[in-house]
């Protein structure tokens, strides 16, 4: 007797053996697809908690498998492989046999072996995409930390004159301030402040003021050099910090600075400004606030003596 005899005697008994398995899918759909029967396997395959039954096909397949159930065409066998959708996970591919049948399909299907081969060529995939993450990631990396860098360089730059600001030259300041102690080199500090620079603003304007401010700025980069740490301190007040000065050489700074502004017309206004300075050099038992002070109070001098000059501390 054929097999095909045998399973069609014993074909109730088989029926039931086809619903009860659970690592075989079974479906039978009408010819739109809607699911008309399945078996164990077809719910434990997709992970399916609810019943199927009445639901189409395409609701648990994957759009690109769509194409592969083209079998309207007329074709009675198909052996293909059909992406289901994952329930909580990725897609499951199922390998099926499709039967276009009278009444409408017949779908046999299993977990497709997986072959060393497989794993391998996958793994040289997810290979690739780790390269190319990992490309990725550095590229941001290296914009992240210039980002990093401009934020640093704009939190430091007092935006006008384009100089450090006062919060960055108080923290060059504090290192310096503790090498110099430690070390006995000398250190000093010239302050300079724009002369009657209110009237300036008042004749002239506001913009002409800070066009002002800006090119007493640029003198102060000039005449400094690549140790000095020259900076605006606020408003019309600008600082430098000289290491390894000492007060004369301080003093002979600031007189070629005062004596440069005093001679230097200002830009579009011809307009010319003088400036008074103070200078200390940092001395046994200062502080910080202690330099400050006195370098503010020579400035201070400077201008109660009558202005543009230099006054050391
Ligand atoms: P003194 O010789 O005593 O220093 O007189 P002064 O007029 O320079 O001093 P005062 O402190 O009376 O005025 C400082 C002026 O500086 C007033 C303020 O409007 C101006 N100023 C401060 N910051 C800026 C700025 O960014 N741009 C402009 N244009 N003016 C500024
Ligand atoms: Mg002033
Ligand atoms: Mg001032």
């Amino acid at each position: 007797m054929a097999i095909g005899e045998i399973l069609i005697k014993h074909c109730d008994k088989i029926e039931k053996y086809f619903k009860e398995l659970s690592g075989f899918l079974m479906v039978v759909t009408d010819k739109s697809l809607n699911i008309l029967e399945f078996n164990r396997g077809f719910k434990n395959l997709l992970n399916l908690s609810e019943s199927p039954a009445g639901n189409n096909l395409k609701e648990y397949l994957l759009p690109e498998s769509y194409q592969a159930l083209s079998l309207p065409g007329g074709e009675e066998y198909l052996e293909s492989r059909l992406n289901f959708k994952g329930h909580n996970s990725p897609a499951y591919v199922i390998s099926c046999h499709i039967f276009n049948v009278e009444e409408g399909f017949i779908f046999f299907g299993e977990r497709p072996v997986i072959t060393s081969d497989d794993i391998v060529a996958r793994m040289s995939i997810l290979n690739e995409e780790l390269t190319n993450l990992t490309r990725e990631l550095n590229k941001k990396n290296i914009a992240l930390e210039r980002a990093n860098a401009t934020i640093t360089r704009l939190s430091r730059t007092d935006a006008m004159t384009g100089l450090p600001n006062r919060g960055y030259f108080m923290e060059v300041l504090k290192k310096n301030f503790s090498y110099s102690n430690r070390q006995q080199v000398p250190l000093s500090i010239i302050m300079a402040d724009l002369d009657y620079f209110k009237s300036v603003n008042d004749t002239y304007g506001h913009q002409v003021g800070d066009q002002v401010l800006i090119s007493f700025a640029r003198l102060l980069q000039e005449e400094s050099r690549e140790e000095d740490l020259p900076a605006r301190f606020g408003g019309e007040e600008f600082i430098i910090l000289l290491p390894h000065t000492a007060l004369e050489e301080a003093v002979a700074m600031a007189e070629r600075i005062r004596k440069k502004l005093e001679g230097r017309e200002m830009p579009s206004t011809g307009v010319t400004v003088t400036a008074s300075l103070g200078v200390v050099q940092l001395e046994e038992g200062d502080t910080m606030d202690s330099l400050l002070k006195r370098v503010d109070e020579a400035l201070y001098r400077a201008k109660e003596e009558g202005r543009n000059q230099v006054v050391k501390g």
